[in-house]
């Protein structure tokens, strides 16, 4: 839909949203803002990329699309393991529901392992989310016909350090300049307050963002007063979201199928991922119906599963959580002193929000007040950041050439001191950008050489908290203990990323702490490297999208001729030997589907023909 008139000599900047399962993105142009749809015609496409044993990596929708055939070479929820190190709790707990493998690899740095054209391969989480922002940045190219260089990226509010400058990472592989890291929940808020009547617009309004997507959930405190975003408090939690929802519901299904069937799924990735994506789908229904069914032909062992849920039940499995929700939300207005009454509006953001019961629930604790649903819970994000991107490169109207944004510290952070405990420099909720200055002495007489460790997070036993940096200053001058003195600088800029630099008084040497060149980055080399895999994987994407169409055509085929050789109605109508004919048609047809997934696309569309022709001339005549 490009048109000439939308090119420019200089590409706009974009604004994506990189969600932990569903990525979106805008752009800022004709005075309002454009959520882009892909070339599947979807306006949010899956944070998921593919690899297969022939030619192809695949990303987005057709990595999702063939996800229950492939589960152990298609990743999703690369974002949960970004910034992370392989023993973190949350690594090892998502690692035993995750169908793909993960190894520890350099410095703790967790490793995706997948089969990729045969051969095994390594990939880190932020070049997956790196093929996502490629496949995003491909999106708003075709859109706008121009290469687009640059981009306001969002990240969840708490996301630390090392998760920020591993997302950084993530877009210099994609080959964009970040413009602004923003946190999800102000994106959010930038969306809302563009949607406001310009009439409430005049007033300051105090606004709590309730974002719970796929996996994580996130929960800001924000004043809005004017073009000024101020953000008092922000909390949440990376492991709370929608996949849990169908995580429940797949259990309970297994449960039941294991009662009726006497069998056990749980060691067939293909048919557990196969419930998932039902399950999912039957989330999604129960927002808007009290009861919904499910069923999964051939689900194992050639039995098919049939089952029913109601809204009730979906609710009973998930209270846990929805309570978990709740609690979060508490807290935070604790942390900011706020009490109901002074929120104006709840705002919505996320595809899990569309559940009825949090809705009820989140209605009840804000006694009685509407929730604020008129902004697109999938978009909103995106929505906010194309905002910023057209604000930062001099774009927009007078709203939004009119912005400015107080972002916050998430969590406190500072270094070690003796004995392990924690001193905190810049303590969490402070505004950012920031800059503060400590002073420290030395701990031993005649110390020659000092070791900084910087560490994020709330916990008093340093060890407790994230350790985001380690560096060491040799050298020193002999002293007594106490003589030698420090000052220690923390800076954190626009984007919540930190620098620290440690000077000694007496001689003024100085470290800087290079966060920057922690082990577990990428070198600028890795980052050449996978900016040029990149490239390579987006062409294996296109040719796959084509074979995904054709197979999945094949399928739907089969299923319609299975409905028919199976209606007693056409069933009365054939002979004996016809009737034989059909079943064997019907089981040779699903056994090559099962077997041919990575075949030719001109195997498939042969086989189509084949199927057709056969089924044609024996049911055909009764149609
Ligand atoms: P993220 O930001 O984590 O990528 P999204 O905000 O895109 O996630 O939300 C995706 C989640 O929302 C998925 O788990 C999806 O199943 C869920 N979801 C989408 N629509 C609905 C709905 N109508 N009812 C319940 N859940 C939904
Ligand atoms: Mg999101």
């Amino acid at each position: 839909m490009a048109s000439s008139k939308t090119r420019v000599c200089e590409p706009p900047a974009i604004g994506i949203d990189l969600g932990t399962t569903y990525s979106c993105v805008a752009v800022w142009q004709n005075n309002r803002v454009e959520i882009i749809a892909n070339e599947q015609g979807n306006r949010t496409t899956p944070s998921c990329v593919a690899f297969t044993d022939m030619e192809e990596c695949l990303i987005g929708d057709a990595a999702k699309n063939q996800i229950a055939m492939n589960p152990s070479n298609t990743i999703f929820d690369a974002k949960r393991l970004i910034g992370k190190r392989f023993l973190d709790s949350t690594v090892q707990n998502d690692m035993k529901i995750w169908p793909f493998k993960i190894v520890e690899g350099v410095c703790s740095k967790p490793q995706i392992e997948v089969a990729y054209k045969g051969v095994k391969k390594l990939f880190a989480a932020e070049e997956i989310s790196g093929m996502v922002l490629t496949k995003m940045k491909e999106v708003a190219n075709a859109y706008l016909n121009a290469d687009v260089k640059s981009a306001v990226i969002t990240v969840p509010a708490y996301f630390n350090d090392l998760q920020r400058q591993a997302t950084k990472d993530a877009a210099a592989a994609a080959g964009l300049d970040v413009l602004r890291l923003l946190n999800e929940p102000t994106a959010a808020a930038i969306a809302y307050r563009l949607d406001q009547k310009p009439t409430n617009r005049s007033k300051p309004t105090n606004v709590l963002i309730f974002d719970l997507g796929g996996g994580t959930f996130d929960v800001s405190l924000v004043t809005i007063n004017k073009g000024r975003f101020e953000v008092k408090a922000v909390g949440g939690d990376t492991h709370l979201g929608g996949e849990d929802f169908d995580n429940q519901m797949v259990k309970y299904f297994v449960e039941e199928f294991n009662r009726k069937e006497r069998k056990d799924i749980t060691t067939n990735p293909r048919a557990l991922g196969r419930l998932r994506v039902a399950c999912e789908r039957a989330k999604r229904i129960l927002s808007s119906t009290t009861f919904t069914s499910i069923e999964v032909d051939y689900l194992h062992d050639g039995v098919d599963f049939s089952s029913k849920i109601t809204r009730a039940k979906f609710e009973e499995l998930n209270i846990d959580c929805f309570n978990k929700c709740i609690e979060t939300v508490q807290r935070c207005m604790e942390d900011a002193q706020w009490d109901t009454s002074m929120v104006n509006e709840v705002v919505l953001v996320g595809g899990s929000t569309r559940i009825p019961k949090l809705q009820q629930m989140l209605h009840d604790v804000f006694d009685g007040k509407n929730l604020c649903k008129t902004i697109n819970p999938d978009e909103a994000v995106a929505y906010g950041a194309a905002v910023l991107a057209a604000n930062m490169s001099g774009k927009g109207n007078k709203m939004v050439k009119s912005l400015v944004l107080l972002d916050v510290v998430p969590l406190s952070l500072g270094f070690e001191m003796r004995g392990q405990i924690m001193r905190v420099v810049i303590p969490k909720h402070t505004p950012i950008p920031v800059t503060k200055e400590v002073a420290t002495y030395t701990n031993h007489d005649n110390q020659s050489s000092v070791l900084t460790k910087v560490y994020q997070g709330e916990r008093s036993r340093s060890i407790d908290n994230i350790l985001v940096g380690v560096f060491r200053l040799s050298n020193l001058p002999l002293a007594p203990r106490g003589v030698i003195k420090f000052n220690s600088r923390f800076d954190i800029d626009a984007d919540g990323i930190l620098k620290v630099s440690v000077e000694e008084t007496s001689t003024g040497q100085k470290g800087i702490i290079t966060i920057t060149k922690d082990k577990r980055r990428l070198s600028e080399k890795e980052v050449g490297r996978m900016l040029q895999d990149a490239k390579r994987y987006k062409d294996d994407d296109q040719d796959y999208i084509k074979k995904i169409k054709a197979y999945n055509a094949l399928e739907d085929y089969f299923y319609v001729m299975k409905t028919k050789v199976n209606d007693d109605n056409i069933r009365q109508q054939l002979s004996q030997e016809d009737m034989r004919k059909m079943d064997d048609l019907v089981h040779e047809a699903w056994d090559w589907l099962k077997t041919n997934k990575l075949a030719e696309i001109e195997v498939i569309e042969n086989k189509m023909k084949e199927l057709k022709c056969a089924y044609d001339s024996i049911i055909g005549q009764f149609m």
